[in-house]
This record gives C-alpha cells, structure tokens and sequence, in this order.
C-alpha cells in the first residue's frame, strides 16, 4: 500500500498556509515540507530537483523518446488557513462498507453517506478521514501523491515512451498566492495540469473571470453638535451604495452554475472615509466590463446627491476564465479526455466557480487545466479521500503521457 502510507505521510504534516502573513511562502513549514520531498525525489532517482528561493519544487522525469511536448503535472503543497492543521492523524478505514464513520478525535462528528453522498460511491475503497479535530489536506496532497507515484512509476519504467515530464509543487494556493512567483518560464513546459480536483473523471475547463472594485467615499466629519450643513456620512453613503447593489439577482446568494455576481465583502470606514470591496465574477469576461459600468452608475448617482462627498470606483482584474487560453491549444483537454477514455471512463467537462493556479498560469500563456484527485468535504473536519481515487489519478497520468507521446509522435 504504498499509496497509503505516502498519503498519510505527507498529510502528517502541518503546511497550513496564512492568510496574515507577509512572507512568502506565508508559512515555513510549506518550504521544509518540499525540502523533505526534494530528498525523497533525488533519492528515487529524478532529475533537476530544484527547490527555489520562494519554496516551490520543481523535478524532472527525462523523457524517453524524442520529439513530444513537455508536460508538467501541478499540485500546491500548503493546506487552507480555515480549519486547523496542528497534529493531523489520518484514520484509516479499510474496505468502506456504507458505514457513517465516527471521527474519533471528537466522536460527535461522524461521516453519514446520508448527509455525504459521494461516500456511497467508493464502496470497497480503501478511504482516508481525519480525526475529527483538523483537516486532512487532502486538497491537494491526494494530486501530490499521485504525481509522485505517477513520476515514480515512469522512471522505474524507462521502456514506456515519453515525453519529458515536469513535477510542480507550489506554495500558498490556498490564500490565493499560488502563481505569484510560479510562472511558465520556472515550470519549462508546453502544456501543464493542476492535480486539484474533486472525485474522479472530471476534467475543469473553465473558471471564473474575476475583477475586484474598491468603492471609495470620502466624507467630511464634525462634531455632530455642529453637523447641520456640514457633516457628510461617509458610512452613510457606503450603505446606500451597497443597498442600491442588485439583491434579487447577481449576489452569491442567488446564483450559481453559470450565473454571475457582484458580491460586497468588506466594509469598513469611519464618517470621513469608507471603503467597500465588491468581487466582480462571471464566466464571460465581457460580463464584468457590465458590472464596473453598474457600480460606476450607482457612483454617480449618489455623487448628484451628494455633492460633497467624493466617490471612486476603481477596478483591479484578478484573473480571467481559462477557458479562453485553452482554446489556443486545444491538445491540453483533448488529450486528457482521451486519456480518460483509455481508462474506461468517460469524463465529465466542468467548471469551478473560482479560480485555480491554472487560470493564472493559462493566462500567462501555459494551458493548465485542472484534473480529480479524489479529494471529498475539503477544508473541512469531514475532509476524505480515497486510495482507490488516487490510484486512477496516478494511471490517468500515465495515460495522459501516454496519449502525449503517440499523438505527437503520429
Ligand atoms: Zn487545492
């Protein structure tokens, strides 16, 4: 069961990233894990090991035949800040019969497949939970380990054709910091996937485009003895503007699938100054040029009746749908979806609601999509994986070089 015990290993230890802080990578323990890893990767054999002044571990599977593009297969090492990762210790639970499963740690936690349905379709799967007092990380050390095994399986193999295979592992993907130092010059490849989905036979194409607009009011203040005429509330302002925001519609609350939203997220202020922070998300790109437009006409309304009070709306893109950098090489999903297909299952195209490495990296001109790795209830005391999913992670990547190497040699 080496799949097992290379899970339970790497989940072990806490590499919890950290929303607060100013380093990067945000937590120590993210960069000694990968050191621990970069040890283990040289003394299987691979080559390049490199670990970088920003944490990140890069190696190299040699490729065995000439003439296929360079893949790279991705996963972050750090875990979410949202629920503990102090002493995680991974229950294991051997052939799952449908059972709840009570997490020991804190007994009044359980598992229910009435209350998690995913857990009805690994019956007979060998499943990983935590303790009940912390999360697992198995998002994303189920993808890690599957790479590893994948990389692994590949240099005891050098009579399997194929190309020259890229391992990644990024820090601080969980506060949102995952390409801020990885790019497509430091993973050296022609096509790249993220290891970060959920269950298995899911390929996701597509993301979120995402803007963010600050909303800046500056007001006048008083002693309010002596605001008559003069005092200008700027938090009064502020919660006009986010009450005159679309509520029915376009909110978090009220959308999903392929629906959009502008979500308000902060605010925070005094009488004389207020900011707001509002999320702009939809799966068409234009579609955010039509909300800033919405929140610079609320702007502008309330400036009319306020006119001593300044208002500013000003929009920072975040990241746009990887959607439109995949179209340039349209190999990266036709070639997983193959690969899939070769396994016997037929994939399901989708969409995250969010963002992923890959829809920076995409962007910056690398298509990543992102692939299942068998992760279940992530960021959550419920977390779970399975070691079954994370074996068909690891022949999905086998069978995407594979696909990689005969179509380009063809
Ligand atoms: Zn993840």
């Amino acid at each position: 069961m080496a799949t097992l015990e290379r899970f339970c290993r790497y989940a072990s230890i806490n590499t919890q990233s950290d929303e607060e802080a100013k380093a990067y990578p945000s937590t120590p323990t993210q960069t000694e894990f990968n050191r621990l890893l970069q040890k283990e990767l040289i003394e299987v054999g691979f080559q390049d090991v490199t670990l970088d002044e920003y944490g990140i571990l890069t190696a190299t599977v040699p490729a065995t035949c000439e003439g296929v593009p360079v893949i790279a297969w991705l996963a972050h090492v750090d875990t979410s800040p949202e629920v503990s990762a102090v002493n995680i210790k991974p229950q294991v639970i051997a052939n799952y019969q449908g059972q709840i499963i009570t997490l020991p740690g804190d007994p009044a936690k359980k598992l229910d497949p009435e209350e998690f349905p995913e857990l009805k379709t690994v019956i007979g799967h060998t499943l990983i939970t935590t303790d009940g007092t912390t999360l697992l990380g198995s998002d994303c050390k189920s993808g890690l380990t599957a790479i590893v095994e994948a990389g692994e399986y590949l240099l005891k193999h050098p009579e399997i054709p194929h190309g020259e295979i890229r391992l990644c592992f990024s820090v601080d993907e969980e506060i949102g910091a995952g390409t801020l130092h990885l790019n497509p010059e430091r993973i050296k490849a022609d096509v790249a996937y993220t290891l970060d989905g959920g269950a298995t036979g899911m390929i996701d194409c597509e993301t979120f485009s995402a803007d963010m607009a600050t909303v800046t009011i500056e007001g006048v203040n008083t002693h309010p003895a002596h605001g008559k005429g003069h005092m200008v509330n700027a938090l009064r302002i502020g919660a006009d503007f986010v009450a005159r925001m679309p509520k029915t519609t376009l909110t978090p609350e009220t959308s999903d699938d392929r629906l959009g939203f502008l979500h308000p997220y902060s605010f925070e202020g005094s009488v004389a100054h207020t900011e707001i922070k509002i999320i702009l998300r939809d799966f068409e790109t234009a579609a955010l040029g039509e909300y800033a437009q919405l929140l610079e006409s609320i702007a502008q309304v309330l400036r009319a009746e306020n006119p001593k009070a300044t208002i500013k709306v000003e929009i920072k893109r975040q990241y746009r749908n990887m959607r439109e950098g995949l179209a340039k090489d349209p190999r990266a999903l036709e070639y997983a979806k193959e690969a899939m297909q070769s396994l016997g299952v037929e994939p399901k195209f989708t969409i995250i609601r969010g963002g992923t490495d890959g829809s920076g990296l995409t962007e910056m001109g690398l298509p990543t999509p992102n692939l299942s790795s068998g992760q279940h209830n992530i960021h959550s005391y419920y977390e779970w994986t399975s070691v079954e999913e994370m074996e068909e992670t690891k022949d999905l990547l086998l069978a995407i070089a594979k696909v990689w190497a005969e179509r380009s040699r063809a």
